[in-house]
This record gives structure tokens, C-alpha cells and sequence, in this order.
């Protein structure tokens, strides 16, 4: 089983999807998509959260404009018996979910500090629960996951890590019915709080992460990160056009580059992959026939 993990852009529109679509198509089942937010939406929502606390509801346009975006997707790209089914269910979240977090924003000045986070946190996990919605919808036989039904995170400092014994736990729970076939679909980044139960992330670029995750626990013979480069390159090709992809690296050279800020994996990716082996493509899902890099050891 492979888990293949599609980035921004690889979500972030018709033509892109239809890519996903077929790259995965050709993938024996079972296989796991696990899928970030549609390109620019996660800034958009933290943007708007932004907004609401200077009670400037214009934020709630911009919603307006992510609803048709998320619309428009999903006519040009879920299977026709599935369509009503996900609009009503990005509805749903925008009507009853999203909204009233930004209202209650708005509206609320003495809300407290940690409270603003907690709801933030929860909003801009929306991103990627719509995007997996519509990915799901593209397959007849897509099976759907939530993320924040097992992925557990402890504080650690400022921050906070994965419970790896917790999250283990749930994935193989949740995984079960994995050897029997199907598009199995789930959320990139997002997390909740192991004690609290709080929606909490991975970090932004986390859905690499959580591939990773997801890769180590289940056994994936292989992890897939879908992109929109030809594959790991010398340096950022949009700073440095002369930059050329490198077909083959090992674990440590490509950890090397990550912590130097090379953003196309995340940093903590790589670690738990390569204690196990697993090894990592980066390809492009808009030239898929490119051979893109394989991350291995030697
Ligand atoms: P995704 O949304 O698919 O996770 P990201 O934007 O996080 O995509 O990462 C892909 C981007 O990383 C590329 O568009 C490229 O501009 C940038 N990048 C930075 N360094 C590198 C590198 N060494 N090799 C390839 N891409 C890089
Ligand atoms: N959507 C999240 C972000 O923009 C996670 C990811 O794309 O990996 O940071
Ligand atoms: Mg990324």
C-alpha cells in the first residue's frame, strides 16, 4: 500500500484534481490519498480570523468566494452521484461551522487570548475536512477518513509534538478495513489535543508530516509526495530558475536540505520514514511521466 499525499496546488483546482484523479487511478487498491487544502486556502482562512478580530466582517466575502470556489470543484470534478451529497457537506461547514467561529470573533472583544487561538485552531483545520470532502467524492470507491478522530498531539514547550503511542493506537483502529480495498482519503495537518480534545495542527506544511505518519504506522511500502516541481531540486526553482531536480538522495541529505528550508518537504517528514525504511518519491502532479526524486538510503 502506498500513501500518496497532494499538496496545495495539486488540490487548488479542475485541471489539478483531474490530475490527482488519474495519478491515482493507476495505483492498485488499497491506497491512501492524504490531502492538504485548496492552494491558498488555509492562508485565507487565518487571514479572515484576522479580520474578525478587528471586527471587519468583509471577511465574511471572502468566505463567500471560498464556497463557490469549493462549489466549482466540486462540479467539475465528483463522480455525478456524489455531488449533492458534498456541496450540501461544504454548505454544512461553512453554514454551521465556519461562520459562527468568525462571528463570534467579531463580535466578542474580551474574548481570551487562548480562547482566539482554540478557535482559530479550529477554523483553519476547515481547509483540508473540504478539500477531502471533494477528493473523496471523485472516487466511486473512496473511502472517507477523519484525521482528528486519530491523530493526537501532546504541548511540548510552545509548541506541541505527536503522541506517537496514542496515534498508533487510533490509526490501526481506524485502518482496519484497509486490506480490503479503496481510495482511502484523509486530512493532512490537522490533529487534536490528546487531553483536551482540542483541534490543534502538525505546523504549517504539516500535511507532509502527517503522511509520514501515516506511511510509518500503516507500513506503506512507499510515500508519495505529489507536488507542483518536478521533484527535490539543487535549490527553489522560483528563486533560482538554473535549479535541477536530483534524481536520487538519501535520508539524511534530504533532512539536510529541509533544515536548510528547502520547502518542499516538511522537516519532521523525514525521520520517521526513514527509521523504517519506507522510501519517499517527489513528483509533480502536474508532469507526472517526470521521474521526479527518490529519498532512500544509498
Ligand atoms: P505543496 O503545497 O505541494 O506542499 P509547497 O509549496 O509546500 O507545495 O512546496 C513546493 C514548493 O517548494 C515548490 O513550488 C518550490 O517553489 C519550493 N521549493 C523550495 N525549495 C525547493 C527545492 N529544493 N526543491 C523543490 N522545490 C523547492
Ligand atoms: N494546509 C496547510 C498549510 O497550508 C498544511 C499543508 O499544506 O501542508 O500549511
Ligand atoms: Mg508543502
Amino acid at each position: 500500500m502506498k500513501v500518496m499525499k497532494f499538496g496545495g496546488t495539486s488540490v487548488g483546482s479542475v485541471e489539478s484534481l483531474l490530475n490527482l484523479k488519474n495519478i491515482v487511478n493507476q495505483e492498485p487498491e488499497p491506497v491512501l490519498v492524504v490531502v492538504s487544502a485548496m492552494g491558498g486556502f488555509t492562508n485565507q482562512l487565518l487571514a479572515m480570523c484576522e479580520q474578525a478580530q478587528q471586527r471587519d466582517i468583509s471577511c465574511l466575502d471572502t468566505l463567500e468566494a471560498a464556497r463557490k470556489r469549493h462549489h466549482d470543484a466540486i462540479d467539475g470534478v465528483v463522480v455525478e452521484s456524489m455531488r449533492g451529497q458534498v456541496h450540501a457537506t461544504i454548505d454544512r461547514f461553512i453554514d454551521e461551522s465556519l461562520k459562527p467561529y468568525y462571528l463570534a470573533l467579531a463580535t466578542n472583544p474580551h474574548m481570551p487570548v487562548d480562547e482566539i487561538e482554540r478557535v482559530c485552531d479550529a477554523i483553519v483545520a476547515h481547509g483540508e475536512i473540504l478539500s477531502s470532502a471533494i477528493v473523496t467524492g471523485m472516487f466511486e470507491n473512496g473511502v472517507p477518513h477523519l484525521s482528528l478522530n486519530y491523530m493526537r498531539t501532546v504541548p511540548d514547550g510552545h509548541g506541541r509534538i505527536l503522541d506517537w503511542e496514542e496515534t498508533g493506537r487510533l490509526v490501526k483502529a481506524d485502518y482496519a478495513s484497509l486490506a480490503d480495498g479503496g481510495v482511502h482519503v484523509a486530512q493532512g495537518f490537522i490533529s487534536r489535543d490528546k487531553q483536551s480534545g482540542d483541534v490543534t495542527n502538525l505546523g504549517r506544511g504539516g500535511s507532509d508530516y502527517t503522511a509520514a505518519i501515516l506511511a510509518t504506522l500503516l507500513d506503506a511500502e512507499a510515500l508519495e509526495i505529489w507536488t507542483d516541481v518536478d521533484g527535490f531540486m539543487t535549490a527553489d526553482p522560483r528563486t533560482h530558475p538554473d535549479a535541477t531536480v536530483i534524481p536520487q538522495m538519501t535520508y539524511a541529505q534530504a533532512q539536510e536540505m529541509c533544515d536548510a528550508g528547502a520547502k518542499v518537504i516538511y522537516p519532521p517528514t523525514i525521520a520517521p520514514v526513514a527509521m523504517k525504511n519506507i522510501p519517499v518519491w517527489v513528483k509533480n502532479t502536474f508532469n507526472p511521466s517526470a521521474p521526479g526524486t527518490i529519498i532512500v538510503n544509498s
